[in-house]
């Protein structure tokens, strides 16, 4: 045991470069999991001489170490010693060392979320760093729909990684031969031409960009409560105030923001010449809690678009991917709505988790587009195209949109008879396969559930206002949606 006590907590570089010897404050933090009442006395005894390094952490050196392994071989069980090792294997920095260096570091553009540090995961489920399991109803905001871990991926990444690293957007590279054989299928044929780039922001941005060049104006139409990411254009055609306003970003002249599902509006600013584009979410998701547009608009609007010259973009970076799929085979949602895009936007699980994104248009939107244009040094990227060519075969292998049809009708089903259980607390149930949101009375009630949730093994930190949203992994099995419905009732009976 010894042994392999000591080689979790030295990094062995040949096996783990990206590792560092374990910290003071994690061996106290795991012994405190492990066994509560020796670990301050071991601690006391063989520790003491650890020297504190740079953010006044300590962290042990191969002689501490040597010594330590030898010491807790003798002092912990065997199976103290093997969840000790797991435990040191999974993170070698305590929960709170981690927390205080990205506060210190962090530029406060978000909240930070630090009640829960994961730190390994298998299939839908997270693993955090005191060792406990939460089955996952975020996604890591739909961009981990195959689960949050994926060993063919990391051979391929490792595979790439050894062979070539990086080569710009504009230059050829196998990697990307093998993908461009095999993606244009889950599009719609008229989808054809690919620009990758490694956020959804940037997808975006591209596609305003190419939308302009093609209408050749610069109007764009958005709906609101619409949310399309951080980058200036896509703040830009965000219409929460509180995003666009520090930035000047509220004093555009080229974007017209109009109620969803709102035709007529859209129509008058088409004839009056403001703007043919048009940039919606087939389902409002993160600033909308869950509200799927009405088909009839989004039909009108494909319509409108073909009548003025016009260029309708779908921003499908979170419904992309099978998580909105009504029926088996679409990876759309405006597959659901009987659409086609001029232009989607794609990203979040593309890659498994790995960033990649892609602007994906038509011929004739493509053709406006001349070189000097655009560029990205990262876009499509060998490592990127190893993890979509991977992270794509595997949705279709899995038949993934067949059983997000199968879990979804189970977790409306389960929620509407929720609804009857627990009259008052569930309002409005909304979304299209594993996109799903539901009202509850108060956006007090949306923190207590969540707060239950999480007592109860599930990780649901999404809502919107006094929605719950629920994005869990698309590879979600049957008995896990079970548990997870459980634990809302169990939820529900709690709230007070
Ligand atoms: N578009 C939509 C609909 C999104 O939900 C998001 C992110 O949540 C984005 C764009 C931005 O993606 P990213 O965070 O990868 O830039």
């Amino acid at each position: 045991m010894g042994n392999a006590l000591y080689n979790a907590l030295v990094s062995d570089r040949k096996q783990h470069p990206e590792r560092i010897n374990a910290t003071v404050g994690r061996v106290r933090e795991a012994l405190g999991i492990v066994c509560p009442a020796k670990a301050d006395v071991i601690c006391d005894k063989h520790l003491k001489n650890a020297v504190k390094g740079r953010n006044g952490i300590s962290v042990l050196t191969d002689k501490l170490a040597f010594k330590l392994a030898r010491a807790l071989a003798k002092e912990l069980s065997g199976s103290e010693a093997k969840r000790f090792a797991a435990l040191i294997n999974d993170s070698e920095i305590s929960t709170q060392e981690a927390i205080d260096l990205h506060e210190k570091y962090k530029i406060p553009v978000s909240h930070l979320e630090k009640d829960l540090v994961f730190c390994r995961a298998q299939g839908a489920w997270l693993y955090d760093t005191l060792g406990n399991k939460y089955l996952d109803m975020d996604s890591n905001y739909s961009a981990t729909n195959l689960g949050n871990e994926n060993g063919e991926i990391a051979i391929g990444l490792m595979n790439q990684a050894r062979q070539l690293i990086a080569t710009k957007e504009d230059r050829v590279h196998i990697p990307r031969a093998r993908f461009l054989q095999v993606i244009q299928p889950m599009f719609p044929k008229e989808l054809t031409q690919f620009y990758w780039q490694n956020s959804g922001g940037e997808a975006v941005d591209k596609s305003l960009k190419m939308a302009k060049a093609y209408t050749k104006q610069k109007g764009v139409i958005a709906l609101k409560n619409g949310f399309h990411g951080r980058t200036h254009g896509a703040v830009a055609v965000t219409y929460n105030i509180k995003y666009r306003a520090p930035f000047f970003l509220d004093q555009q002249d080229w974007v017209y923001f109009v109620e969803p599902n709102d035709d007529e509006a859209i129509a008058k600013l088409m004839k009056q010449g403001r703007a043919k584009i048009v940039i919606m979410e087939p389902v409002q998701s993160e600033e909308a809690g869950v509200r799927p547009l009405k088909p009839g608009f989004v039909k009108k609007v494909r319509a409108l678009c073909d009548k003025y010259n016009g260029a309708l973009i779908c921003d499908e970076v979170q419904t992309g991917f099978g998580r909105c799929a009504a029926r088996p085979g679409q990876w759309w949602a405006s597959q659901a709505y009987g659409v086609v895009p001029d232009i989607m936007a794609i990203g979040k699980s593309f890659g498994g988790g790995y960033p990649v994104t892609a602007v994906v248009t038509n011929s004739k939107v493509s053709a406006a587009m001349k070189p000097g244009y655009d560029g990205s040094t990262f876009g499509g990227n060998p490592m990127a195209m190893v993890a979509a060519y991977i992270a794509t075969r595997q949705m279709v292998e899995k038949d993934i949109t067949s059983n997000v049809v199968a879990r979804s009708k189970q977790f409306r089903s389960g929620l509407e008879k929720l609804k009857k259980q627990f009259p008052g607390l569930i309002g409005d149930i909304r979304g299209i396969g594993l996109m799903i949101g539901f009202d509850l009375p108060s956006k007090e009630a949306v923190a207590e559930l969540q707060s239950h949730l999480k007592d109860n093994g599930v990780h649901s930190s999404l809502s919107t206002g006094n929605a719950v949203r629920l994005l869990p992994p698309l590879i979600i099995s049957t008995k896990e949606a079970a548990f997870t419905l459980k634990a809302i009732a169990n939820g529900l009976g709690r709230i007070g």
